[in-house]
Protein backbone atom coordinates (compact mmCIF):
# COMPACT_ATOMS: atom_id res chain seq x y z
CA UNK A 1 0.00 0.00 0.00
CA UNK A 2 2.70 2.85 0.65
CA UNK A 3 4.45 1.69 -1.92
CA UNK A 4 1.34 3.39 -4.03
CA UNK A 5 2.22 6.76 -2.59
CA UNK A 6 5.79 6.50 -2.24
CA UNK A 7 6.24 5.75 -6.34
CA UNK A 8 4.69 8.89 -7.76
CA UNK A 9 7.22 10.65 -6.06
CA UNK A 10 10.27 8.38 -7.07
CA UNK A 11 9.75 8.19 -10.46
CA UNK A 12 11.21 11.96 -11.24
CA UNK A 13 13.67 11.84 -8.16
CA UNK A 14 14.95 8.56 -8.06
CA UNK A 15 18.16 9.30 -8.95
CA UNK A 16 18.49 12.35 -7.03
CA UNK A 17 17.01 10.60 -3.38
CA UNK A 18 19.87 7.87 -4.16
CA UNK A 19 22.44 10.17 -5.22
CA UNK A 20 21.89 11.95 -1.61
CA UNK A 21 21.89 8.97 0.13
CA UNK A 22 25.13 7.91 -0.41
CA UNK A 23 26.40 11.37 0.11
CA UNK A 24 27.29 12.08 -3.22
CA UNK A 25 26.44 16.03 -4.91
CA UNK A 26 23.08 15.47 -6.83
CA UNK A 27 21.69 16.05 -9.83
CA UNK A 28 18.72 16.80 -10.75
CA UNK A 29 16.49 14.59 -12.94
CA UNK A 30 14.24 17.51 -14.38
CA UNK A 31 10.61 16.51 -14.03
CA UNK A 32 8.44 15.71 -17.10
CA UNK A 33 6.79 18.78 -18.21
CA UNK A 34 5.98 17.26 -21.55
CA UNK A 35 1.85 16.42 -20.73
CA UNK A 36 1.80 19.57 -18.35
CA UNK A 37 2.10 22.80 -20.52
CA UNK A 38 0.15 23.35 -23.64
CA UNK A 39 1.06 26.76 -24.41
CA UNK A 40 4.67 27.82 -24.82
CA UNK A 41 4.06 31.20 -23.12
CA UNK A 42 3.60 29.12 -19.30
CA UNK A 43 6.85 28.43 -19.77
CA UNK A 44 7.24 32.12 -18.22
CA UNK A 45 6.09 31.18 -15.29
CA UNK A 46 8.33 28.19 -13.78
CA UNK A 47 11.57 27.55 -13.95
CA UNK A 48 13.86 23.98 -13.14
CA UNK A 49 17.46 25.12 -11.37
CA UNK A 50 20.09 23.03 -10.73
CA UNK A 51 18.70 22.74 -6.52
CA UNK A 52 14.73 23.78 -6.76
CA UNK A 53 12.02 24.30 -8.82
CA UNK A 54 10.40 28.19 -8.83
CA UNK A 55 7.56 29.62 -9.79
CA UNK A 56 6.78 33.32 -11.06
CA UNK A 57 3.69 35.11 -10.39
CA UNK A 58 4.89 36.89 -13.97
CA UNK A 59 7.22 36.43 -17.09
CA UNK A 60 8.24 39.91 -15.59
CA UNK A 61 9.26 38.14 -12.01
CA UNK A 62 10.87 35.45 -14.07
CA UNK A 63 13.34 38.02 -15.88
CA UNK A 64 13.99 39.89 -11.91
CA UNK A 65 14.20 36.36 -10.59
CA UNK A 66 11.59 37.05 -7.96
CA UNK A 67 9.80 33.94 -7.48
CA UNK A 68 6.84 33.26 -5.71
CA UNK A 69 7.52 30.16 -4.17
CA UNK A 70 10.44 27.78 -4.34
CA UNK A 71 10.17 24.33 -3.46
CA UNK A 72 14.57 23.06 -3.24
CA UNK A 73 15.20 19.14 -4.63
CA UNK A 74 15.71 18.16 -1.42
CA UNK A 75 12.66 19.17 0.51
CA UNK A 76 10.69 17.82 -2.10
CA UNK A 77 8.99 14.28 -0.20
CA UNK A 78 8.89 16.19 2.69
CA UNK A 79 6.75 19.04 1.60
CA UNK A 80 4.44 16.70 -0.78
CA UNK A 81 3.77 14.38 2.74
CA UNK A 82 3.04 17.70 4.26
CA UNK A 83 0.45 19.07 1.62
CA UNK A 84 -1.06 15.47 1.02
CA UNK A 85 -2.62 15.96 4.51
CA UNK A 86 -4.27 19.46 4.23
CA UNK A 87 -6.95 21.04 2.57
CA UNK A 88 -6.16 22.92 -0.49
CA UNK A 89 -6.93 26.32 1.64
CA UNK A 90 -4.62 25.51 3.70
CA UNK A 91 -2.13 24.34 0.96
CA UNK A 92 -2.95 28.02 -0.62
CA UNK A 93 -1.68 29.60 2.32
CA UNK A 94 1.22 27.53 2.41
CA UNK A 95 2.14 27.95 -0.76
CA UNK A 96 1.83 31.90 -0.02
CA UNK A 97 3.75 31.81 3.24
CA UNK A 98 6.88 29.51 1.78
CA UNK A 99 8.36 32.27 -0.36
CA UNK A 100 12.32 31.58 -0.58
CA UNK A 101 12.26 30.03 2.76
CA UNK A 102 13.34 26.08 3.71
CA UNK A 103 10.45 24.03 4.39
CA UNK A 104 12.37 23.36 7.96
CA UNK A 105 12.34 27.16 8.66
CA UNK A 106 9.03 27.28 8.32
CA UNK A 107 6.36 27.29 11.08
CA UNK A 108 3.70 24.89 10.45
CA UNK A 109 0.63 24.80 12.35
CA UNK A 110 -0.15 21.03 11.21
CA UNK A 111 1.61 17.97 12.58
CA UNK A 112 4.24 17.21 10.08
CA UNK A 113 3.74 13.69 11.19
CA UNK A 114 0.24 12.66 10.24
CA UNK A 115 0.19 9.57 8.72
CA UNK A 116 -2.47 8.68 6.27
CA UNK A 117 -4.54 5.65 6.78
CA UNK A 118 -2.60 3.21 5.05
CA UNK A 119 -4.51 0.15 5.96
CA UNK A 120 -6.61 -0.02 2.81
CA UNK A 121 -6.31 1.08 -0.31
CA UNK A 122 -8.40 3.94 -1.04
CA UNK A 123 -10.47 4.91 -4.36
CA UNK A 124 -12.78 7.76 -4.72
CA UNK A 125 -15.66 7.67 -7.34
CA UNK A 126 -17.49 10.76 -8.56
CA UNK A 127 -20.30 9.94 -10.88
CA UNK A 128 -20.72 13.21 -13.19
CA UNK A 129 -23.81 15.36 -13.24
CA UNK A 130 -26.61 15.70 -10.85
CA UNK A 131 -30.21 15.16 -12.46
CA UNK A 132 -32.72 12.89 -10.15
CA UNK A 133 -35.19 12.87 -13.00
CA UNK A 134 -35.71 13.27 -16.95
CA UNK A 135 -36.87 17.37 -16.33
CA UNK A 136 -33.68 17.95 -14.05
CA UNK A 137 -31.53 16.09 -17.13
CA UNK A 138 -33.01 18.67 -19.30
CA UNK A 139 -32.07 20.91 -16.89
CA UNK A 140 -28.70 20.37 -16.96
CA UNK A 141 -28.60 19.52 -20.94
CA UNK A 142 -27.55 15.80 -19.88
CA UNK A 143 -30.63 14.21 -21.51
CA UNK A 144 -30.55 11.45 -24.08
CA UNK A 145 -33.22 10.71 -26.60
CA UNK A 146 -32.99 9.82 -30.15
CA UNK A 147 -34.99 10.89 -32.88
CA UNK A 148 -36.44 7.91 -34.12
CA UNK A 149 -36.12 6.16 -31.26
CA UNK A 150 -38.41 5.00 -28.44
CA UNK A 151 -36.07 4.93 -25.96
CA UNK A 152 -34.50 7.68 -23.42
CA UNK A 153 -32.35 7.84 -20.49
CA UNK A 154 -29.99 10.63 -19.09
CA UNK A 155 -25.77 10.54 -18.48
CA UNK A 156 -26.66 11.19 -14.26
CA UNK A 157 -28.87 8.76 -13.85
CA UNK A 158 -26.03 6.02 -15.59
CA UNK A 159 -22.75 7.64 -14.23
CA UNK A 160 -24.27 7.04 -10.72
CA UNK A 161 -24.92 3.63 -11.73
CA UNK A 162 -21.36 2.98 -13.03
CA UNK A 163 -20.45 4.07 -9.73
CA UNK A 164 -22.57 2.36 -7.91
CA UNK A 165 -21.60 -1.08 -9.49
CA UNK A 166 -17.84 0.13 -9.08
CA UNK A 167 -18.08 0.64 -5.46
CA UNK A 168 -19.76 -2.65 -4.88
CA UNK A 169 -17.38 -4.61 -6.84
CA UNK A 170 -14.29 -2.89 -5.32
CA UNK A 171 -15.27 -2.83 -1.75
CA UNK A 172 -15.78 -6.92 -2.01
CA UNK A 173 -12.07 -6.79 -3.15
CA UNK A 174 -10.98 -5.19 -0.32
CA UNK A 175 -10.73 -1.30 -0.61
CA UNK A 176 -11.90 1.27 0.96
CA UNK A 177 -14.02 3.16 -1.31
CA UNK A 178 -16.05 6.56 -1.50
CA UNK A 179 -18.72 7.76 -3.60
CA UNK A 180 -18.77 11.86 -4.02
CA UNK A 181 -22.88 10.88 -4.83
CA UNK A 182 -24.10 8.07 -1.98
CA UNK A 183 -27.60 7.47 -3.94
CA UNK A 184 -28.87 7.74 -7.00
CA UNK A 185 -30.58 11.35 -7.93
CA UNK A 186 -28.26 12.95 -4.96
CA UNK A 187 -25.68 16.06 -5.95
CA UNK A 188 -22.49 16.09 -4.07
CA UNK A 189 -23.98 17.60 -1.22
CA UNK A 190 -26.33 14.35 -0.16
CA UNK A 191 -29.51 15.48 -1.56
CA UNK A 192 -31.33 16.16 -4.57
CA UNK A 193 -30.94 19.55 -6.52
CA UNK A 194 -34.45 20.24 -5.70
CA UNK A 195 -34.18 19.52 -1.73
CA UNK A 196 -31.09 21.66 -1.83
CA UNK A 197 -32.96 24.72 -3.63
CA UNK A 198 -35.69 24.37 -0.91
CA UNK A 199 -33.50 24.07 2.29
CA UNK A 200 -29.92 25.04 1.70
CA UNK A 201 -29.96 27.20 -1.51
CA UNK A 202 -30.54 30.82 0.53
CA UNK A 203 -28.05 30.17 3.80
CA UNK A 204 -25.52 29.08 0.90
CA UNK A 205 -25.88 32.54 -0.95
CA UNK A 206 -25.76 34.20 2.27
CA UNK A 207 -22.25 32.37 3.02
CA UNK A 208 -20.65 33.08 -0.73
CA UNK A 209 -21.93 36.90 -0.07
CA UNK A 210 -20.17 37.25 3.22
CA UNK A 211 -16.78 35.57 2.26
CA UNK A 212 -17.10 37.99 -0.71
CA UNK A 213 -17.69 35.12 -3.36
CA UNK A 214 -20.43 36.90 -5.16
CA UNK A 215 -21.76 40.21 -5.13
CA UNK A 216 -24.35 41.70 -4.01
CA UNK A 217 -25.66 42.49 -7.06
CA UNK A 218 -25.53 38.58 -7.95
CA UNK A 219 -26.73 37.58 -4.67
CA UNK A 220 -30.02 39.88 -4.96
CA UNK A 221 -29.89 38.15 -8.74
CA UNK A 222 -29.74 34.72 -8.00
CA UNK A 223 -32.12 35.13 -4.37
CA UNK A 224 -35.17 37.07 -6.02
CA UNK A 225 -34.91 36.56 -10.47
CA UNK A 226 -33.26 33.36 -10.98
CA UNK A 227 -35.42 29.92 -11.82
CA UNK A 228 -33.91 26.71 -11.08
CA UNK A 229 -31.95 26.42 -14.31
CA UNK A 230 -30.16 29.69 -14.14
CA UNK A 231 -29.34 29.08 -10.48
CA UNK A 232 -27.70 25.65 -11.36
CA UNK A 233 -25.72 27.74 -13.87
CA UNK A 234 -24.35 30.56 -12.58
CA UNK A 235 -24.17 29.43 -9.07
CA UNK A 236 -24.72 25.77 -8.24
CA UNK A 237 -22.72 23.79 -10.89
CA UNK A 238 -19.32 25.34 -9.19
CA UNK A 239 -20.45 25.44 -5.94
CA UNK A 240 -21.25 21.35 -5.80
CA UNK A 241 -17.91 21.06 -8.02
CA UNK A 242 -15.97 22.42 -5.41
CA UNK A 243 -17.75 20.04 -2.74
CA UNK A 244 -16.99 17.11 -4.99
CA UNK A 245 -13.56 17.94 -4.87
CA UNK A 246 -13.59 18.82 -1.36
CA UNK A 247 -15.25 15.14 -0.63
CA UNK A 248 -12.24 13.54 -2.56
CA UNK A 249 -9.63 15.46 -0.89
CA UNK A 250 -10.73 14.95 2.51
CA UNK A 251 -10.99 11.08 1.69
CA UNK A 252 -7.52 10.95 0.77
CA UNK A 253 -7.82 8.42 -2.30
CA UNK A 254 -4.65 7.09 -3.82
CA UNK A 255 -7.14 6.61 -6.91
CA UNK A 256 -9.99 8.80 -7.89
CA UNK A 257 -12.51 7.80 -10.96
CA UNK A 258 -14.53 10.39 -12.43
CA UNK A 259 -16.80 8.87 -14.81
CA UNK A 260 -18.65 10.39 -17.36
CA UNK A 261 -20.78 9.97 -20.91
CA UNK A 262 -19.74 11.49 -23.69
CA UNK A 263 -21.47 12.24 -27.00
CA UNK A 264 -19.83 11.89 -30.65
CA UNK A 265 -17.81 14.51 -31.97
CA UNK A 266 -19.96 16.98 -33.74
CA UNK A 267 -23.27 16.11 -32.54
CA UNK A 268 -26.76 17.67 -33.90
CA UNK A 269 -30.14 17.53 -32.17
CA UNK A 270 -33.43 19.67 -32.98
CA UNK A 271 -34.92 22.22 -30.76
CA UNK A 272 -36.22 19.53 -28.81
CA UNK A 273 -32.59 18.09 -27.58
CA UNK A 274 -33.15 15.26 -29.21
CA UNK A 275 -30.62 13.64 -31.06
CA UNK A 276 -29.68 12.52 -34.88
CA UNK A 277 -28.46 9.14 -34.07
CA UNK A 278 -24.84 9.06 -34.58
CA UNK A 279 -21.92 6.09 -36.22
CA UNK A 280 -19.57 6.89 -33.93
CA UNK A 281 -18.61 4.92 -30.63
CA UNK A 282 -15.62 5.45 -28.43
CA UNK A 283 -13.79 5.87 -24.84
CA UNK A 284 -11.58 8.45 -24.06
CA UNK A 285 -9.87 9.54 -20.83
CA UNK A 286 -8.60 12.43 -19.63
CA UNK A 287 -5.58 13.09 -16.79
CA UNK A 288 -4.73 16.01 -15.24
CA UNK A 289 -1.92 18.47 -16.87
CA UNK A 290 -2.33 20.58 -20.17
CA UNK A 291 -2.48 24.04 -19.20
CA UNK A 292 -3.17 26.81 -21.81
CA UNK A 293 -2.48 30.18 -21.56
CA UNK A 294 -4.19 32.49 -19.38
CA UNK A 295 -4.84 29.18 -16.99
CA UNK A 296 -1.34 30.53 -14.48
CA UNK A 297 -2.53 34.05 -14.14
CA UNK A 298 -4.07 33.30 -10.61
CA UNK A 299 -2.39 32.21 -7.47
CA UNK A 300 -4.58 29.73 -6.68
CA UNK A 301 -3.67 28.18 -10.03
CA UNK A 302 -0.06 28.37 -9.95
CA UNK A 303 -0.33 26.67 -6.53
CA UNK A 304 -1.98 23.71 -8.27
CA UNK A 305 0.30 23.58 -10.98
CA UNK A 306 2.95 23.34 -8.88
CA UNK A 307 1.66 20.39 -6.95
CA UNK A 308 0.97 18.41 -10.18
CA UNK A 309 4.89 19.55 -11.01
CA UNK A 310 6.40 17.97 -8.24
CA UNK A 311 3.90 14.84 -7.60
CA UNK A 312 4.26 12.03 -10.38
CA UNK A 313 0.22 12.19 -10.85
CA UNK A 314 0.28 12.81 -14.49
CA UNK A 315 2.50 10.00 -14.76
CA UNK A 316 0.61 7.47 -12.59
CA UNK A 317 -3.08 8.89 -14.16
CA UNK A 318 -1.66 7.96 -17.68
CA UNK A 319 -0.92 4.34 -16.52
CA UNK A 320 -4.13 3.77 -14.79
CA UNK A 321 -5.95 5.59 -17.97
CA UNK A 322 -4.15 3.34 -20.56
CA UNK A 323 -5.42 0.23 -18.57
CA UNK A 324 -8.67 1.05 -18.06
CA UNK A 325 -9.09 2.46 -21.84
CA UNK A 326 -7.49 -0.79 -22.93
CA UNK A 327 -10.17 -3.51 -20.94
CA UNK A 328 -12.71 -0.62 -21.71
CA UNK A 329 -11.97 -1.81 -25.49
CA UNK A 330 -11.25 -5.72 -24.99
CA UNK A 331 -14.22 -6.15 -22.98
CA UNK A 332 -17.17 -4.18 -24.49
CA UNK A 333 -15.67 -3.95 -28.05
CA UNK A 334 -15.63 0.10 -27.81
CA UNK A 335 -12.46 1.26 -28.90
CA UNK A 336 -9.81 4.20 -28.04
CA UNK A 337 -10.91 7.64 -29.86
CA UNK A 338 -8.61 8.36 -32.19
CA UNK A 339 -5.95 11.11 -31.32
CA UNK A 340 -6.47 12.98 -34.36
CA UNK A 341 -10.60 13.27 -34.08
CA UNK A 342 -11.43 16.60 -35.19
CA UNK A 343 -12.72 18.20 -32.11
CA UNK A 344 -11.58 21.62 -30.41
CA UNK A 345 -11.48 20.28 -27.06
CA UNK A 346 -9.11 17.52 -28.19
CA UNK A 347 -7.01 19.69 -30.35
CA UNK A 348 -6.62 22.73 -29.07
CA UNK A 349 -7.08 21.98 -25.30
CA UNK A 350 -5.45 18.71 -24.54
CA UNK A 351 -1.79 16.53 -25.24
CA UNK A 352 -2.26 13.12 -26.94
CA UNK A 353 -0.47 11.10 -24.05
CA UNK A 354 1.13 8.86 -26.70
CA UNK A 355 -1.24 6.01 -24.54
CA UNK A 356 -4.69 5.05 -27.18
CA UNK A 357 -7.50 7.19 -25.49
CA UNK A 358 -5.34 9.06 -23.08
CA UNK A 359 -5.27 12.84 -22.84
CA UNK A 360 -3.86 15.62 -20.52
CA UNK A 361 -6.41 18.03 -19.80
CA UNK A 362 -6.57 20.82 -17.28
CA UNK A 363 -10.22 19.92 -16.04
CA UNK A 364 -11.48 22.20 -13.20
CA UNK A 365 -12.24 18.88 -11.15
CA UNK A 366 -9.33 17.24 -12.08
CA UNK A 367 -6.65 19.95 -11.09
CA UNK A 368 -8.69 20.34 -7.93
CA UNK A 369 -8.01 17.05 -6.48
CA UNK A 370 -4.30 15.25 -6.27
CA UNK A 371 -3.25 11.84 -6.38
CA UNK A 372 -3.77 9.24 -9.15
CA UNK A 373 -6.62 10.01 -11.31
CA UNK A 374 -8.48 9.07 -14.26
CA UNK A 375 -11.50 10.90 -15.91
CA UNK A 376 -13.46 8.28 -17.95
CA UNK A 377 -15.40 9.69 -20.96
CA UNK A 378 -17.63 6.91 -21.62
CA UNK A 379 -19.07 5.44 -25.39
CA UNK A 380 -21.29 8.11 -27.71
CA UNK A 381 -24.63 8.57 -26.09
CA UNK A 382 -26.15 8.86 -29.42
CA UNK A 383 -24.70 6.32 -31.01
CA UNK A 384 -28.11 4.57 -31.55
CA UNK A 385 -27.06 0.72 -30.44
CA UNK A 386 -25.35 2.50 -27.12
CA UNK A 387 -28.04 4.45 -26.66
CA UNK A 388 -30.53 1.39 -26.42
CA UNK A 389 -28.26 -0.07 -24.07
CA UNK A 390 -28.02 2.71 -22.20
CA UNK A 391 -31.71 3.54 -22.00
CA UNK A 392 -32.64 -0.40 -20.46
CA UNK A 393 -33.65 -1.09 -17.20
CA UNK A 394 -32.13 -5.11 -17.14
CA UNK A 395 -29.67 -4.63 -14.03
CA UNK A 396 -29.68 -3.55 -10.40
CA UNK A 397 -28.23 -1.84 -8.45
CA UNK A 398 -28.10 -0.65 -4.90
CA UNK A 399 -31.82 -1.12 -5.11
CA UNK A 400 -32.55 0.82 -8.25
CA UNK A 401 -33.21 -0.53 -12.11
CA UNK A 402 -30.67 0.77 -13.87
CA UNK A 403 -28.73 -0.39 -18.11
CA UNK A 404 -26.68 -3.62 -17.65
CA UNK A 405 -24.28 -2.22 -20.15
CA UNK A 406 -23.55 0.20 -16.75
CA UNK A 407 -22.43 -2.74 -15.07
CA UNK A 408 -20.23 -4.26 -17.55
CA UNK A 409 -18.15 -0.55 -18.33
CA UNK A 410 -18.19 -0.99 -14.56
CA UNK A 411 -16.60 -4.63 -14.14
CA UNK A 412 -14.03 -3.51 -17.34
CA UNK A 413 -12.44 -0.38 -15.29
CA UNK A 414 -12.48 -2.07 -12.22
CA UNK A 415 -10.48 -5.35 -13.55
CA UNK A 416 -8.19 -2.23 -14.77
CA UNK A 417 -8.12 -0.73 -11.45
CA UNK A 418 -6.74 -4.11 -9.79
CA UNK A 419 -4.16 -4.69 -13.07
CA UNK A 420 -2.85 -1.35 -11.86
CA UNK A 421 -2.52 -1.90 -8.28
CA UNK A 422 -0.80 -5.31 -8.51
CA UNK A 423 1.71 -3.09 -11.21
CA UNK A 424 2.01 -0.45 -9.05
CA UNK A 425 3.10 -3.12 -5.91
CA UNK A 426 5.14 -5.28 -7.81
ZN1 LIG B 1 -20.67 14.40 -18.52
Amino acid sequence: MQKIQIVFIAFIFSTLFSCLKEGKTYEMQTPDTRFLIKSESLTAFYEMGASSVSIYASEEDKKMQTPECVVYYKEIEDVLNYIQNISFEEYLEFYKKKGTQSFYDMQLSENLNITPNNEKIRIAIDAGHIASNFEEALMEERFMKIIGGKFQFYEARNTWAVAAFLFEILENEGFEVMLTREKAGYTAFGKTYKEWLTNDFQLSLEQSLHSGKITEKTYQDLLYNSDAKTVFNRYFRNLEMEERARKINEFQPNITLIIHFNVSPKPQTNSNQEYYASNENFNMTFVPGSFTAGELDSISERAKFLRLLLSGDIKNSVELSSLIIRYLSNSLKVSAVSETLNVSYLQDYCIYTNQKGVFARNLALNRMIYGTQSYVELFCQDNFAEAELLSQENEEVMGEKVPLRTKEAAEAIAAAIKHYIELQNK
